[in-house]
């Protein structure tokens, strides 16, 4: 695409039908919300969220947030509880992620939650962010609108200086108020856990909780998006770069290399990034190790490679 491509679009009701159109197509388009601008997808295609780590150029998976008009949407992916009721409550719609354990026969697409059975959802408060959510009709996963790396955009001409040519479309609505990410909070355990500082402080939530919120312990890398990606491994055993399957292994092939699933038969990285999750989880129900083709190392199979080494590492 060349940088021409990207369609600036008013907030208007002629602007809005083409974002919604372009995001049902499974294209991305950049809108406005109240922390910064993010880069949207439907976050039931695996194909389009695909489209956003070939966009953002990131080096490797990491778990988005998926953004919803309100609390009910929410609870058609998530399985609620009263700490989510209270926060949402208090907070939403607003600069507040929960994450909340995946709710069976949702419909997020695997690349989403990078193969985790939890989910990150927030309902932001800008207008234009809940009347394109609400004119789409479903889910949108959306990081950051910027190349990986870079810092968050706050306005459209930022967004097209960083992503102009990649994205099909930025819908204009001027600046970002809060112009810092949301609060992450984790409510997958017994107590409600500060994942990410961000536009909404802990000490509100806190008084809200009436009760203190835990911290990530001091080790733990929070600003690496990713890290936590070592929590979900498949139960088989991973070797990489196999070339052929030994006795009792099941293959996950790439190209012309192929096996019992393909990542892409056409060796489309973009293609086999969609894949991934959905064909290692799939692959993981045989119980039997895993051999995995070699993924060329440029462009999105540099992502694919750091998760799969990922998986494959050592357990604890
Ligand atoms: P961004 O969308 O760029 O603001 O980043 C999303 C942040 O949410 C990253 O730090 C992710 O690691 C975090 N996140 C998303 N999903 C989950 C999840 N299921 N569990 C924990 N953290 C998550
Ligand atoms: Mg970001």
């Amino acid at each position: 695409m060349d940088q021409s491509e990207t369609q600036i679009l008013n907030r208007d009701a002629t602007g809005l039908a083409r974002a919604v159109s372009f995001l049902k197509h499974g294209r991305l388009v950049a809108f406005a919300t109240e922390t910064v601008y993010g880069l949207g997808a439907d976050a039931r295609s695996d194909e389009a969220v695909a489209g956003i780590f070939t966009a953002k150029k990131r080096p490797g998976f990491n778990p988005l947030i998926v953004h919803v008009p309100d609390a009910d949407a929410a609870q058609a992916h998530v399985i609620w509880n009263d700490t989510a009721e209270k926060l949402a409550a208090a907070f939403w719609p607003g600069p507040l992620t929960l994450v909340l354990p995946l709710r069976p026969g949702h419909t997020i697409a695997p690349l989403v939650t990078a193969g985790l059975d939890t989910l990150a959802v927030r309902a932001p408060a800008h207008p234009g962010a809940q009347n394109l959510l609400r004119a789409f009709g479903g889910p949108l996963a959306a990081p950051s609108a910027n190349p990986s790396g870079r810092i968050s955009p706050t306005s459209a001409a930022h967004v097209l200086e960083g992503l102009g040519g990649q994205i099909a479309g930025i819908l204009d609505d001027g600046d970002c108020a809060v112009g810092l990410e949301s609060t992450i909070v984790g409510l997958t355990g017994d107590w409600p856990v500060l994942l990410r500082p961000g536009g909404v402080t802990s000490e509100a939530i806190e008084a809200v909780l009436g009760a203190a919120l835990k911290h990530r312990s001091k080790g733990a890398t929070l600003n690496a998006p990713g890290q936590m990606l070592s929590h979900y491994a498949p139960r088989s055993a991973l070797r990489l770069n196999a070339v052929s399957t030994h006795p009792g292994e099941v293959m996950l092939g790439f190209g012309a290399q192929t096996g019992d699933l393909n990542l892409s038969d056409s060796s489309d990285l973009s293609e086999a990034a969609a894949n991934l999750f959905a064909h290692l989880r799939q692959l993981d129900t045989l119980g039997q190790p895993i051999a995995v083709a070699p993924i060329p190392d440029h462009g999105l199979g540099r992502a694919i490679n750091d998760r799969l080494q990922r998986a494959a590492a050592p357990r604890n």
